[in-house]
């Protein structure tokens, strides 16, 4: 197993209502679950299952399907009993296909206020129907598909207009007793999207889910989520995540769990602290970087591996590290906790690296707790 390793966290969460879904807490303090969304037909069950297994894989935690059809809410109740990770069943446009998540045992459904027009005389039958069955509801408001209502009053999709849409929606499902809700407002402009979250929580204590919305391909996503979502996490709002990309979803996985290691919300595992090389550098850093990131892959231990050009900077980084090159002359000191055990040739530097990794890997799962 993986040792727990004592984290400090970015922040103090804010406290917000726990809700469950499926065995993944959300909110109340429970760790940041990140989610993803699958990309396939949801009415091709078997594609929808390889691709939530990889997301599995990958270790997303919460899996959102996309249901616009019948054929689609035909077979949630398998790929819900299927899935190995909570599935939630998002939905735009049907109520209908509201009640068939539910009943199909969905972990929990995602509504639209903006987008389910006669919404308001169906809340009360689903509000019945999700506390029967023990469902939670997503409120996903969206910039894209706010209420024109609102769009009218406010101009156009501003922080206050996604806040008051969500709260109005969740404002209905209170007036029947219900609120096993969280929140999301999403907007495509992390400042947009930081201000609106930062209003909400203040004026509630719904969970939330953190998302920037059509984030863009994946190098803009990653840094518009990583800005938006560590804007947010440092002041403690977000219990659970979603990045969006124009690339596969199990890319935006990697990239959720990224930001919580960083901001030590999760516990670290694998981290190459390599150096940026300069006109020093005696080694070609990036290709040794690459080369012992795809060595070390999967390792599960917290492990701080320094990769560093030469021994100006080299040798005291490496140090801080649990285990660490500084190149020169062709030839590389390995660092293990502080100490050079070793001196080898250039080309063996990688190698090296690797077994000694491993050496301390096992040392840490031996003692359970690692520092
Ligand atoms: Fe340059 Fe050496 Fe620092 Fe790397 S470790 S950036 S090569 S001075």
């Amino acid at each position: 197993g993986v040792p727990e390793v004592p984290v400090r966290p970015i922040a103090e969460r804010r406290v917000s209502r726990r809700i469950q879904v499926g065995p993944v807490a959300v909110g109340g303090g429970a760790p940041v679950s990140v989610q993803s969304m699958t990309t396939t037909r949801t009415s091709d069950i078997g594609a929808t299952l390889q691709q939530i297994a990889e997301l599995t894989a990958s270790g997303c935690q919460i899996v959102r399907v996309a249901c616009p059809t019948q054929d689609d809410a035909d077979a949630l109740a398998t790929i819900a009993r299927k899935s190995q990770i909570p599935v939630i069943a998002d939905i735009h446009f049907q109520p209908k296909y509201v009640f068939a998540a539910i009943e199909a045992g969905c972990a929990a459904v995602r509504v639209n206020p903006g987008n389910i027009k006669q919404f308001d005389d169906k809340v009360k039958e689903i509000a019945r129907a999700a506390k029967d069955h023990g469902t939670p509801i997503r409120i996903g408001v969206n910039a894209g598909s706010l209420d024109r209502r609102l769009l009218q009053k406010y101009g156009k999709a501003t922080p206050e207009a996604l806040v008051e849409s969500a709260l109005w929606e969740a404002s209905l499902f209170e007036e029947h007793g219900f609120r096993d809700i969280k929140i999301s407002v999403k907007h495509n402009d992390p400042v947009v999207m930081v201000n609106a979250y930062t209003l909400l929580a203040e004026q509630s204590d719904y969970p939330l889910h953190l998302g920037v919305t059509e984030a863009g391909p994946a190098f803009q996503g990653t840094i518009k989520s990583a800005v938006a979502f560590g804007a947010l996490l440092s002041r403690g709002i977000g219990d659970t995540i979603r990045v969006s990309l124009s690339a596969p979803p199990a890319e935006e996985v990697k990239v959720g769990i990224q930001i919580l290691e960083s901001l030590n919300l999760r516990q670290r595992r694998l981290e190459i602290v390599s150096c940026p090389s300069c006109g020093r550098a005696q080694v070609d850093v990036y290709k040794l970087a690459d080369e012992v990131t795809a060595g070390l892959e999967g390792m599960e231990v917290p492990l701080r591996v320094a990769v560093m050009g030469c021994v100006v900077n080299g040798p005291g980084e490496a140090r801080e590290a649990d285990l660490g090159v500084a190149s020169g002359n062709g030839k590389g000191q390995i660092f293990v906790k502080g100490e050079v055990v070793k001196t080898v040739p250039e080309s063996k530097i990688v190698e090296t690296l690797i077994e000694e990794a491993m050496k301390i890997a096992e040392q840490m799962e031996q003692d359970g707790v690692a520092a």
